[in-house]
């Protein structure tokens, strides 16, 4: 899936939220949208995954106007990951993932049994949840929930794949294991991938370019090394991180600095040998 956004606005009553943005994604990409509280991250997605219409501008997908794309077609090729997009109570997460699948049953049925089953088995081996299978999503932790809302979007084999902060909340270690999941699953199946996320870290290690927002605005677009910089950041967030190479991936990775921080008294001798630890 090619997607290319050209000059997009919207406005909510009077007020613009997003101007004149324009930027495209490569087929098998992944995309991060960055940018403050309020930039109008979340907006832009819902005008990517058509839940929202944009007052000015265009989007298309493979060279075809979204709007153009029949309800239907859509959801065959495109998923979002909504955070508690999940239904509340009462289901297992075999059959939460199995929901994934109703865009493409009608009410002939149409899709074979034992070819759902399968499918099904190999996204619960995948996102680790096999031992979870019967269980009520009701019982689940944080964590465990957004595997399996992973799950649900992977049933619907999408070509384009949209989250919108999809590792907010989760601790460090479910962060990781959530993401490797996705970027395995973009590699494999040369899905596309866009997806809003507010750890610059994180983005910088896992998408393959980034889109920097302010105030509805397209500040910067370009690879982790162009955009995770100390000047932009500074210019768009009003604080300035160090930024630095990954020392195992050479990825850019950013270190908060505050005032209050410097005025602490730290032994010279220890920042010295946290310093050396670093390089
Ligand atoms: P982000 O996801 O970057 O935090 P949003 O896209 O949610 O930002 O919001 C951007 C701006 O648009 C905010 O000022 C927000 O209040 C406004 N906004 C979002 N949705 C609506 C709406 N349905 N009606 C009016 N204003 C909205
Ligand atoms: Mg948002």
């Amino acid at each position: 899936m090619f997607i290319e956004v050209d000059m997009l606005c919207k406005r909510f009553d009077n007020q613009s939220v997003l101007e004149e943005i324009s930027f495209s994604v490569n087929r098998g990409e992944c995309l991060g949208i960055i940018g403050p509280n309020g930039s109008g991250k979340s907006t832009l997605l819902k005008l990517l995954s058509g839940v929202e219409s944009a007052t000015a501008g265009k989007i298309e997908v493979n060279g075809k106007q979204i709007e153009q794309y029949p309800r239907k077609d859509l959801a065959k090729w495109l998923a979002v990951l909504q955070q508690e997009s999940l239904p509340p109570i009462g289901f297992t997460v075999r059959e939460v993932i199995e929901m994934g699948r109703f865009p493409f049953q009608n009410w002939l049925g149409g899709e074979e049994e034992a070819d759902i089953e399968r499918l099904i088995d190999s996204i619960l081996d995948k996102m680790g949840l096999n031992d979870l299978s019967d269980r009520h999503l009701e019982n689940l932790s944080g964590g465990e929930r957004q595997r399996v809302a992973l799950g649900k979007t992977m049933a619907q084999q999408p070509k384009l794949l949209m989250l919108d902060e999809p590792t907010t909340y989760l601790d460090i270690g479910h962060q990781i294991l959530l993401m490797d999941r996705i970027r395995e699953w973009q590699l494999e199946d040369d899905l596309t991938v866009i997806s809003v996320l507010h750890d610059l870290n994180i983005a910088a290690l896992y998408c393959d370019s980034l889109l920097l927002l302010h105030n509805g605005r397209v500040v910067a677009a370009g690879s982790p090394e162009d955009i995770i910089r100390t000047d932009l950041i500074e210019e768009v967030y009003g604080t300035a991180p160090i930024v630095m190479n990954h020392p195992v991936y050479g990825l850019p990775q950013i270190i908060l600095q505050g005032e209050s921080i410097a005025q602490r008294t730290i032994p010279a001798q220890r920042k010295v040998e946290k310093m050396e630890i670093v390089q």
